[in-house]
């Protein structure tokens, strides 16, 4: 057997089928397929939210830039603080944030100092102002305190020439604020990926087209539109493709000359009116085309020209499943992202859950906790592939494995939340 290919015993697996990819394996392929986007651009930091760095980002000032006070207080010299008992002080002024004290403090003195203000020459120690007794001509202080209490030094956070962000990384709001802190106005990231995307089947109709008997709303260019708009993906919707093998071709062309990816819904099996691993066969090359799991089987990816194609089911939820799993982490590694899995959970049964060996399932479930604080998963209702609302109601996938049967109430299975994902 090919080792590539699902290697469990065929008898305990109805649903067994040699030219099938464990659902690790296709991610692996992906990773191994895509190249990151090279080319990149110089946007301004509000712009840059949920960007891709393409060069890594130095300091070039110290953070915070000035040794300064952590607390509303007292800024004193270490030798004023009394070994024991206490001591008075003479308040000889006040420093504020933004506004330094410009006298050098002396023995025996103190400065009033609020939080984030310049420390004093002459101070390295702040008492806070809870902790002092005010007096006619300053303040008494006890022996509770520390040498260079409640001081942020120069540089303790940041050191001018620091690497502060990595390329590769996403950009999240953090980032803005710490780049923002830096006075770094522009940064480098990679290009934005542009992905076409087209449904076919001769039974779909636009939203606003009269419904006759037998044909159904496209619903796929409305998800797939919704998870690409999420990534910061340039779209390129093409619309309905009829069941032809000329129109199937044509718009094949199309896309893979206008976009880096080409996403199809639909007509990827083998049936009389499914035209997409033909094309694919055709105009490019096929990586796979099958993927031991539910919902999701068939799932094509392969190239067209310099553009990656995904050949996703044409069942609604499969479209959505196959895309969180597969083409939205080629698409972040397209876009220069570090690969990460996302991170899975366990949580207990609900209920019992059932499914067929040989095939990894992906369930829609609601996690939550429950009176002890433990996490569990319940599914969401009928699991059929074409079932929305299982997909609208959920906030997790319960990933049932491969080789599992049913997964009894109260036992323990891997979940992984929208939270990761959307
Ligand atoms: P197919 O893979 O083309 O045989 O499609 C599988 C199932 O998904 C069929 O019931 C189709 O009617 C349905 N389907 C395909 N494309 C879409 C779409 N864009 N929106 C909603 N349902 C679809
Ligand atoms: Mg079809």
């Amino acid at each position: 057997m090919n080792p590539s290919t699902v290697n469990a015993s065929p008898s305990c697996m109805d649903d067994y089928d040699p030219a099938s990819l464990l659902s690790e394996q296709a991610t692996e392929r992906i990773q191994a397929a895509v190249t990151p986007i090279s080319v990149c651009e110089k946007i301004n930091l509000r712009a840059a939210l949920d960007r891709v760095l393409a060069q890594d980002v130095h300091s070039r000032i110290d953070v915070p830039s000035h040794t300064n006070s952590a607390m509303d207080g007292y800024a004193l010299h270490a030798d004023a603080l009394p070994d024991d008992g206490t001591r008075e002080l003479k308040v000889v002024g006040t420093s504020w944030a933004g506004h330094r004290f410009q006298v050098p403090v002396k023995a025996g003195e103190c400065v009033r100092i609020m939080t984030g203000a310049v420390m004093p020459e002459g101070t390295d120690t702040v008492v806070m102002q809870e902790h002092v007794e005010q007096t006619p001509d300053g303040i008494r202080i006890d022996a509770r305190h520390k040498t260079g209490q409640n001081v942020r030094h120069a540089g303790e956070d940041i050191t001018a020439g620091d690497t502060v962000l990595r390329k590769r990384h996403r950009l999240i709001p953090a980032d803005l604020g710490l780049l923002a802190s830096l006075g770094i106005s522009e940064v480098a990231v990679t290009r934005r990926v542009r992905a076409a995307f087209f449904s076919t089947g001769d039974e779909l109709r636009s939203i606003g087209d009269p419904l006759e008997p037998g044909m159904i709303y496209d619903s796929n260019r409305y998800t797939l539109y919704g998870m690409l708009t999420r990534l910061g993906i340039e779209l390129v919707d093409l619309g309905v493709v009829p069941d032809t093998r000329e129109d199937t071709f044509r718009a094949f062309e199309q896309g893979a000359a206008c976009a880096d990816v080409l996403i199809t819904s639909g007509g990827v099996s083998v049936g009389e009116a499914d035209f997409v691993k033909e094309a694919l066969e055709q105009l490019g090359q096929i990586d796979f085309w099958k993927v031991a799991m539910k919902p999701g089987r068939p799932l094509a990816f392969g190239k067209i020209k310099d553009a990656y194609f995904f050949g996703l089911p044409g069942n609604p939820v499969s479209v959505m499943v196959t895309f969180y799993l597969f083409v939205q982490p080629a698409l972040r590694t397209l876009q220069g992202e570090r690969f990460a899995p996302p991170l899975l959970l366990e949580a207990r049964c609900g209920s019992n859950l059932h499914k067929k060996a040989g095939r990894t399932e992906y369930q829609r479930g609601v996690l939550k906790r429950d009176a002890d604080g433990q996490l569990v998963v319940d599914k969401t209702g009928p699991q059929g592939s074409g079932i929305l609302t299982s997909m609208s109601d959920a906030n997790c996938l319960i990933v049932l494995p491969l080789e599992s049967e049913t997964a009894e109430a109260g036992s323990l299975v891997q979940v992984l939340p929208f939270s990761e994902i959307i």
